[in-house]
């Protein structure tokens, strides 16, 4: 098994769930790549911030600052 590969996969993953956060914190629509519905940010717990979309394909639970 490649690790390098792996890690770097889930710094790319990491990297676009943070741009995720940032887009939809700014307002903006941003669509869920699976099913393109629109993914929603949902506060849940104080110092995170879920990103939803309508169907689930896409949740994201991510720690806030
Ligand atoms: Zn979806």
């Amino acid at each position: 098994m490649d690790f390098s590969a792996l890690n770097k996969k889930q710094a790319d993953s990491f990297a676009q769930q943070k741009r995720l956060l940032q887009q939809l914190s700014k307002g903006k629509t941003v669509v869920c790549p699976t099913c393109n519905k629109e993914i929603k940010l949902v506060l849940s717990e104080p110092g995170y911030a879920r990103a939803q979309c309508q169907k689930g394909c896409t949740d994201v639970l991510l720690q806030l600052g």
